[in-house]
């Protein structure tokens, strides 16, 4: 391991914070060398890890239903309770227009300078593929740190749920009490995910509404086949400002993971997650390399001028690339 792996990775075993902050920044970073080092980083992060299974928790909702007060609340009720938490994000948005739907406000002031807690801004470049693996990679060197409680941030388009359900054990989906609108916006694919929904704000005027949602996505839920064999999705409703029902929450997800502990479960998804991430990482290494390679990327940029112009069905064009590709190598 390099000097610069190992000094870090000594640093986050101590638990300091600022050797954590720069890992993260290693492990987001593009450079080749920062990459190399990243992975010696992480490498030996895993090797921690393994040893004691954390809790990894993605919660994702619109922007306004209360994301980040909720982790404020939930957070630092967790603190209390003697846990050490880690609060990751996952932006698309950044990817797509360079700003953050989730960074551009001040977030969290409480959990943000808490002792037990750890709470790192959305990275606000990069693809959405390269910002999701990152994150996993972030959540071990969190782990490592000793942070039990590792909170997954999201917001967005569906892909980005998608990438942070297969990198935790426990999916949030936060919505608030209301209109039919609020809810037809909600994507079913997203829903589908939840293995507990939160209706926030089930607090004043918005207390009796929050009962009918309650029961409009506990009859949706109905209707949908259950991810889990051990687990049955939940519906509860909330509030991260008065405090209502945040006790609840966690006891859910005590549950939740004593169900996915006994049945074997939890085991059985972090081994299927560990797969899918090895091929596709696999997917990007190779189009890395082909993307490098001066000769596959002249021709390549020659037969999207044929596609578009339609000379060229796109089936062969990928075939002539690949079989250039697999010559140069
Ligand atoms: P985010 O965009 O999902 O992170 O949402 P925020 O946490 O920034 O919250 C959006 C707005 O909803 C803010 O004005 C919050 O004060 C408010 N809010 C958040 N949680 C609650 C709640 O439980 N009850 C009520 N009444 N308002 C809330």
């Amino acid at each position: 391991m390099s000097d610069r792996a190992q000094a870090l990775f000594e640093g986050i075993r101590q638990g300091d914070r600022a050797a954590l902050a720069r890992g993260i920044t290693l492990v987001e970073s593009t450079r080749v060398d920062h990459q190399q080092q990243a992975r010696e980083l992480v490498s030996a992060c895993v090797g921690v890890e393994r040893q004691r299974r954390t809790l990894r928790i993605g919660l994702t909702g619109t922007p306004g239903v209360g994301k980040s007060t909720f982790i404020e609340a939930f957070g630092m009720l967790l603190l209390s309770k003697g846990h050490r938490v880690s609060v990751l994000a996952v932006d698309p948005s950044s990817s797509r227009s360079g700003g953050s739907i989730l960074g551009d406000k001040t977030r969290m002031q409480d959990l943000s300078v808490a002792a037990g807690a750890y709470v790192r801004p959305s990275p606000s470049r990069g693809s959405l593929g390269g910002v999701a693996r990152n994150t996993l990679d972030s959540i071990i060197l969190t782990e490592a740190g000793g942070y039990d409680i590792c909170l997954v941030e999201t917001v967005g388009v569906g892909q980005s749920e998608t990438m942070v359900a297969d990198m935790v054990d426990m999916f949030v989906l936060l919505l608030q009490p209301g209109s039919g609108d609020e809810l037809q916006g909600v994507k079913r694919g997203i829903m589908e995910l939840a293995d507990l929904v939160v209706i926030n704000k089930a607090d004043g005027a918005l207390a009796i509404p929050a009962k009918l949602t309650r029961t409009e996505i506990m009859n949706a839920l109905h209707l949908m086949i259950p991810r889990r064999t051990s687990w049955t999705p939940k519906v509860l409703r909330a509030s991260a400002v008065t405090g209502y029902n945040l006790e609840r929450v966690w006891e859910t997800v005590e549950l939740y993971f004593s169900k996915l502990r006994e049945s074997g479960e939890w085991d059985s998804l972090r081994a299927a997650q560990q797969e899918k991430w090895m091929w596709r990482e696999v997917t990007n290494l190779l189009l890395t390399r082909l993307r490098r390679d001066p000769e596959v990327r002249k021709l390549a940029q020659a037969l999207e001028a044929d596609v578009v112009s339609g000379v060229v069905p796109p089936g062969i064009a990928a075939e002539q690339i690949v079989e250039r590709f697999l010559l140069r190598v």
